[in-house]
C-alpha cells in the first residue's frame, strides 16, 4: 500500500528536483550522522517499539476522527469529517515529529535536543520532548517574538527549556535559525538539532513525514471503520506542510481520494500579504534545500503575512513542491477572513476551537462542502485554538453568526 512512500524521496533526499541537503561543510559529518542513524533505526524493533508506546501512553494516540454533524447539516453539501490532532497532547501534531526526534536523539547517545522557533510552538513541542526525556534543551528565539508570544516563553521555561534571545538583524524567525544554526555547529557532538517541519536539508522533509504518517495511518482506518469507505476529499493546511503530509501519507497511494493544501492567502494576494508559497512562488534554495519560494524583488525569501502564525513561511517543504509539479496535490488557499469565518463557525456549530492555522483546512471544507453534495471530506485538525483566543476576540470580537 505504501508504495509512493516506499521510493520517494531518492537515497540522497530528492523529491523530482526538490530537496537535497546544501550543507555548510561544518555541518556534513553531523547531518550523514542522523542520516545513517534514521536509516537504521527506521528498521528497529525496539525504536519503533518505544515510540508505539510513548504515543499510546503520553501522547494519548490514536487520535479521534470526528463527524462535524452541525457543520455538514448547515453547509448541506459534502460530509465533513476532522482527525484531532487538537487532542494530541500539547495541542497539536507537532508533539508527533519531536518526540521521535527526541527518541533518535535518546538513540543516537545525545544528551540535548536544540532549535529554533518562530511563535513558538515548535518550542514547546520539543521542550516537552526534552522533559519526557530528561534532556537539555536550547531554543533560539527573536527578541520580537519573545515579546509577542510570552505565554509560549513562559511554557519552555516551565518545561525546563533554555531560551536563547536573538537580537541581531530583524530579530525574528529568520535570525534564529542563523543562531541555531551556529550554537548547533560548536555543540553537535552532544547535540541534535531537531527541525519543526518537512523542511531543512535532507533527511528531515522525510524523517519528519515519517513521523507524522501515523497520523494518516490511524485517520485511514478509522474513517473507513466510521463510514465503510474512503474519503472523497483530504486537506490540511500547508505551511512548511508537516500536518498536510502526515495526514497525505494514509491517502497518497489512493487515486480516487483527491488531496488539497491550503496555503494562507493573508490580506491579498500582493507580494508580502500572504504566504502562499506554491500558488505564486518559484523555484529557489532556502535553508539548505532547494524548493518553492516567495523571492522579493533580489531574489531574497520574501517578507510573508498571515493571521496564523505558525504558517509564516516564505518556502515549503520539498515534496509539496514535487506534489504539485506532479499534479497529485492540488494546492489551493484560503484568506486571513475566511479562517477568521472559520474558526467563529467551528467554535459555535462544533464546540471546538481551532488553531488559526487549522482554520484554513476547515475554510477550505466550508467553501467545498456546498459544491460536492453526497461526497465526504476529511480535513486535518492540526491544533487546537486555546493560544489565539486572546489575539482573535481583542481584534475581531466574537464574530457576527
Ligand atoms: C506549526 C503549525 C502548523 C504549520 O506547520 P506544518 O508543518 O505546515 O504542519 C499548522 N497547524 C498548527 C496547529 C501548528 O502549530
Amino acid at each position: 500500500m505504501t508504495s509512493y512512500l516506499k521510493t520517494t524521496p531518492t537515497r540522497d533526499g530528492f523529491f523530482g528536483e526538490y530537496g537535497g541537503a546544501m550543507l555548510p561543510p561544518p555541518l556534513e559529518p553531523h547531518f550523514a550522522e542522523i542520516n545513517k542513524a534514521w536509516d537504521q533505526l527506521s528498521k528497529s524493533a525496539a525504536f519503533l517499539e518505544e515510540l508505539r508506546s510513548i504515543r499510546k501512553h503520553f501522547q494519548g494516540r490514536p487520535t479521534p476522527i470526528s463527524y462535524l454533524h452541525n457543520m455538514s447539516r448547515h453547509l448541506g453539501g459534502a460530509q465533513i469529517y476532522a482527525k484531532r490532532e487538537d487532542l494530541n497532547h500539547t495541542g497539536a501534531h507537532k508533539l508527533n515529529h519531536c518526540m521521535a526526534e527526541a527518541l533518535l536523539a535518546k538513540y543516537m547517545g545525545k544528551t540535548k535536543i536544540m532549535a529554533e522557533t518562530g511563535a513558538g510552538q515548535h518550542g514547546v513541542a520539543l521542550a516537552t520532548a526534552a522533559a519526557y526525556f530528561g534532556m537539555e534543551c536550547e531554543i533560539h528565539m527573536g527578541e520580537i517574538d519573545i515579546e509577542k508570544e510570552a505565554p509560549n516563553v513562559t511554557r519552555m521555561k516551565l518545561l525546563g527549556a533554555t531560551v536563547v534571545p536573538v537580537g541581531f538583524g530583524g530579530r525574528s524567525l529568520k535570525e534564529a535559525v542563523d543562531s541555531a544554526f551556529q550554537s548547533y555547529v560548536a555543540q553537535a557532538d552532544h547535540a541534535l538539532f531537531c527541525i519543526g517541519s518537512v523542511v531543512g536539508p535532507h533527511p528531515f522533509p522525510k524523517m519528519v513525514r515519517d513521523f507524522q504518517s501515523i497520523v494518516g495511518i490511524e485517520a485511514r482506518e478509522q474513517f473507513h471503520e466510521m463510514t465503510g469507505q474512503l474519503p472523497d476529499i483530504v486537506a490540511a493546511c500547508v505551511g512548511g506542510g508537516s500536518n498536510a503530509m502526515g495526514l497525505f501519507a494514509g491517502f497518497i497511494d489512493e487515486e480516487d481520494v483527491a488531496l488539497y493544501g491550503v496555503e494562507p492567502m493573508g490580506t491579498s494576494s500582493n507580494l508580502g500579504d500572504h504566504a502562499a508559497t506554491i500558488t505564486f512562488g518559484e523555484d529557489g534554495d532556502i535553508h539548505g534545500f532547494r524548493t518553492m519560494l516567495l523571492k522579493d524583488e533580489n531574489g531574497e525569501p520574501a517578507p510573508v503575512h498571515t493571521v496564523a502564525s505558525g504558517l509564516d513561511y516564505p518556502g515549503v517543504g520539498p515534496e509539496h513542491a514535487h506534489l504539485h509539479r506532479t499534479g497529485r496535490v492540488t494546492y489551493t488557499s484560503a484568506n486571513d477572513k475566511e479562517a477568521l469565518d472559520a474558526f467563529f463557525a467551528l467554535s459555535r456549530d462544533e464546540g471546538i476551537i481551532p488553531a488559526l492555522e487549522s482554520a484554513h483546512a476547515v475554510a477550505f471544507a466550508i467553501r467545498e462542502a456546498p459544491k460536492n453534495p453526497g461526497k465526504s471530506i476529511l480535513l486535518n485538525l492540526s491544533g487546537r485554538g486555546d493560544k489565539d483566543i486572546d489575539y482573535v476576540t481583542e481584534t475581531f470580537g466574537f464574530g457576527d453568526a
